[in-house]
């Protein structure tokens, strides 16, 4: 295919991708031939309890109550993880579930739960200045953003890779990037790891991954970095023309990310993750979630606690 035409197939490539459910009851998994939501057989998304009298000496808990309803800050554009459905504004993910599961212990229901798109630049910002109850969005524990926000997890263990258009065969590895063109974004550790002089590439930042792969896809760059979680969802929404090179190249710890002097509610999630991990909750999302995008099921690491 000549490179005009690729790039008007990519773009509407792309649209397709970022209007496509995932995760959730009307979505597709994409075309790797994993089970699809909607498929008599896919993995089913396990019912949460909601749970009553709740009482915390959280203030983030405490606002929300009074408030009738919890701000949860999530993102938007990652298949499998941290989906919106542009037309039914429906969210998906193994983030949003894995929202949902902690908003029912708080004693909120799915109705209660007012969602924020908060992409990575931005993440800190949001929860300190209290826009956000808490974020849940592919968002790595670090002691650098521990210095603003506070953590609780973890309760996954993601690593960078590499996300290159299907026909690539230069890059297998972070060690091949050298003057290649790197696409990542503001504010996000992978971003930080492949600035640096060793790799040699030249990086490209934008606001979202979605606007990445865009890229990818209408060849303005050569690959996409990140988690690669949020690489395999792209993957698998668009194997014909995208795969995930190398093994992962960092740890990424992913927290719920929470006002740093909220120490009772942080307290109180590690021990929901706790309780969801040992009653088979947290798995049952996994499985109906990310799992789809063709990773299978690790338990998760042990809650940091701090
Ligand atoms: N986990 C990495 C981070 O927190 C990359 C994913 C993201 O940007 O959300 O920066």
């Amino acid at each position: 295919m000549k490179f005009r035409k690729s790039a008007a197939f990519a773009t509407i490539a792309v649209l397709a991708l970022t209007g496509t459910a995932c995760g959730g009851k009307s979505g597709s998994a994409g075309d790797n031939g994993a089970a699809k939501p909607g498929a008599a057989d896919a993995p089913k998304l396990p019912a949460y309890t909601v749970a009553k009298n709740v009482s915390l000496d959280s203030p983030t808990f405490k606002a929300a109550k009074k408030r009738g309803k919890l701000v949860i800050g999530a993102k938007a554009d990652q298949p499998y993880l941290g989906f919106e459905d542009q037309s039914t504004k429906e969210r998906s993910g193994f983030d949003v579930e894995v929202a949902r599961m902690l908003a029912a212990d708080l004693g909120f229901s799915k109705d209660q739960i007012e969602w924020k798109t908060v992409d990575s630049g931005i993440r800190e910002t949001a929860i300190s200045k209290g826009q956000v109850d808490y974020f849940v969005g592919t968002y790595s524990i670090n002691d650098e953003r521990k210095k603003l926000v506070g953590f609780a997890g973890p309760y996954y263990k993601a690593g960078a890779s590499l996300l290159v258009r299907k026909d690539e065969k230069t890059i297998t590895g972070p060690e091949t990037l050298k003057g290649k063109k790197v696409c990542s974004i503001k504010g996000s550790t992978p971003l930080a790891e492949i600035e640096k002089p060793k790799y040699g590439a030249k990086t490209t930042e934008l606001a979202k991954y979605s606007d990445c792969v865009q890229e990818l896809l209408t060849k303005q760059v050569d690959a996409v970095t990140t988690d690669d979680a949020i690489l395999k969802g792209y993957a698998a929404q668009n194997s014909k023309n995208l795969k995930v090179v190398g093994k992962p190249f960092t740890e990424e710890p992913y927290g719920i990310g929470m006002n740093k002097s909220d120490k009772a509610l942080r307290d109180f999630m590690d021990s929901a993750l706790e309780k969801h991990v040992k009653d088979g909750t947290y798995k049952k999302i996994y499985d109906a979630t990310l799992g789809l995008s063709g990773s299978s099921y690790v338990a998760p690491p042990a809650v940091e606690r701090y």
